[in-house]
Formats: structure tokens, C-alpha cells, sequence
């Protein structure tokens, strides 16, 4: 325990919450398949980022998390990598709609999300789908309907789509908020909550924030279930 302690602090990790996984050192030891490994180097990523050792064994546990870690710190693999296990540990089911769930600020922030998730996709027959403002809706509607298997998106497209009926949150299991402090400051928190309120209480939910502000605070104690809070280095409010 003593030497956990040791390991968190020099990546700079503060963790609260009960029961907390231990970090990783090396990908290997997350358990991942040979298929996503082989992504993994692919991308030319050698080891975890600091975000990355603490968040990933916790997230693959199923424990909710709460990821407040700097701009460049490697956010989205945390988040992605479980989503492609989880996704794969899935029955194959007769249900349609999204399994994985990603909600970001911003068109640009979407997309390059949109990008990393479809590199490690890829390899497992995962289909990523991208829902934000830009495409014509009935385009977006007709993609749609052909399936996937995650969505990411942004919050007030997304909730058009989902009233179209171009997708339903029946199969939605994973939901991911990121960069959630600048989601509120752009006015997303009405969007958000009509969101999560479509979504399985029993699902995995984790949040992803930069800054920790007190409305961001309120709205994850309220969405998230027994989290685990992992802060990487000095964060703001
Ligand atoms: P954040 O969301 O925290 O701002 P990103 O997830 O966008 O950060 O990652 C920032 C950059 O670091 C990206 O170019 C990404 O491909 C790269 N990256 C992520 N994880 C690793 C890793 N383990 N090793 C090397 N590069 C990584
Ligand atoms: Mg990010």
C-alpha cells in the first residue's frame, strides 16, 4: 500500500473514493486483448499517461469516475480503451441503438474523439458514429439508422436525432461527459440532464473535466453512483 501511495504521487495522482484500483504501469497489465494491443502500438502509444494508470484500471472495473487531468494529458484513451472492452463484453443482443455514449462541447472536440475512437474501432468491427451540427439532419438521420455501436456527439444534436427517432438509448450503457466544465459554460447543462435522463440508471457514467467548478461538482454527484475522483497534478476550480 505503502508503495501505491509512492506510485500516485509521483504521477502526480490523487484518487478519493472506496476501494480504489491500484494504477497500472505498462497497457499490458489492463488485461487488454492481443487485437487491442496491437492498436495500441499501432498509435505509437508506449506506455500509459498518468491519467491513463490510475483511470483505466478503475473504469474497466465498472466504477463510475470522476477525471478532472489537464488539456494533453490523454483523456479520451482513458476513456475509449474500456469503451472498445465494454463493448466487447456486450451479448450479442437483438437491440439497436448505441452501446457507448460520448458528449463533448464542441464540433471540433467531437470530432477528434470521433477520430481516436475509430482507430481503435476499427480492428473489432465497432461502429463509430459522429452526431453534431454541420451535416444535414436528414443525412445524419439516414447514417443512423444503418447502426453503430457508439455515438459521439454533441448534446443538442444528439437530443434532435434522438427526438427524429434516429437513434434510441435503449442499448446505451457507457456514457461519457467530456471537457464537462466547458460543456456548462457553453449553456449544455439543460441538454446534458435531458440526455442522462434517457439513459439506463444502471449504466457506467464518466465525467471528464479539465476544471472542477462547483456546478460541475453538483451535477456529478447527482448523475454519477459511488464514483472514484482521480485528479491529476494542480486543478482550478
Ligand atoms: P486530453 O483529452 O486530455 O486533452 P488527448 O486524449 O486529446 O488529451 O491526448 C492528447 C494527445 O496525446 C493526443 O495526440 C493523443 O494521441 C496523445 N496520447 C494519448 N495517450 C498517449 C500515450 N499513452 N502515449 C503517447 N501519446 C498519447
Ligand atoms: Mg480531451
Amino acid at each position: 500500500e505503502q508503495d501505491v501511495a509512492e506510485y500516485r504521487k509521483s504521477l502526480a495522482i490523487r484518487v478519493s473514493g472506496f476501494d480504489v484500483p491500484r494504477p497500472i504501469k505498462a497497457f499490458e497489465d489492463s488485461g487488454f486483448s492481443v487485437q487491442l494491443m496491437n492498436a495500441i502500438k499501432k498509435q505509437g502509444y508506449e506506455k500509459p499517461t498518468s491519467i491513463q494508470c490510475q483511470a483505466l484500471p478503475i473504469v474497466l472495473s465498472g466504477r463510475d469516475v470522476i477525471g478532472i487531468a489537464k488539456t494533453g494529458s490523454g483523456k479520451t484513451a482513458a476513456f475509449v480503451l474500456p469503451m472498445i472492452v465494454h463493448i466487447m463484453d456486450q451479448p450479442e443482443i437483438e437491440k439497436e441503438g448505441p452501446i457507448g455514449v460520448i458528449c463533448a462541447p464542441t464540433r471540433e472536440l467531437a470530432h477528434q474523439i470521433f477520430l481516436e475512437a475509430k482507430k481503435f474501432s476499427k480492428s473489432h468491427g465497432i461502429r463509430v458514429f459522429a452526431v453534431y451540427g454541420g451535416m444535414s439532419k436528414l443525412e445524419q438521420f439516414k447514417e443512423l439508422k444503418a447502426g453503430c455501436e457508439i455515438v459521439v456527439a454533441t448534446p443538442g444534436r444528439l437530443i434532435d436525432m434522438i427526438k427524429m427517432k434516429a437513434l434510441t438509448m435503449l442499448r446505451a450503457t457507457y456514457l461519457v461527459l467530456d471537457e464537462a466544465d466547458r460543456m456548462f459554460d457553453l449553456g449544455f447543462e439543460p441538454q446534458i440532464r435531458s440526455i442522462v435522463g434517457q439513459i439506463r440508471p444502471d449504466r457506467q457514467t464518466l465525467l471528464f473535466s479539465a476544471t472542477m467548478p462547483r456546478k460541475v461538482e453538483k451535477l456529478a454527484r447527482e448523475i454519477l453512483t459511488d464514483p472514484v475522483r482521480v485528479t491529476v497534478g494542480e486543478v482550478g476550480m
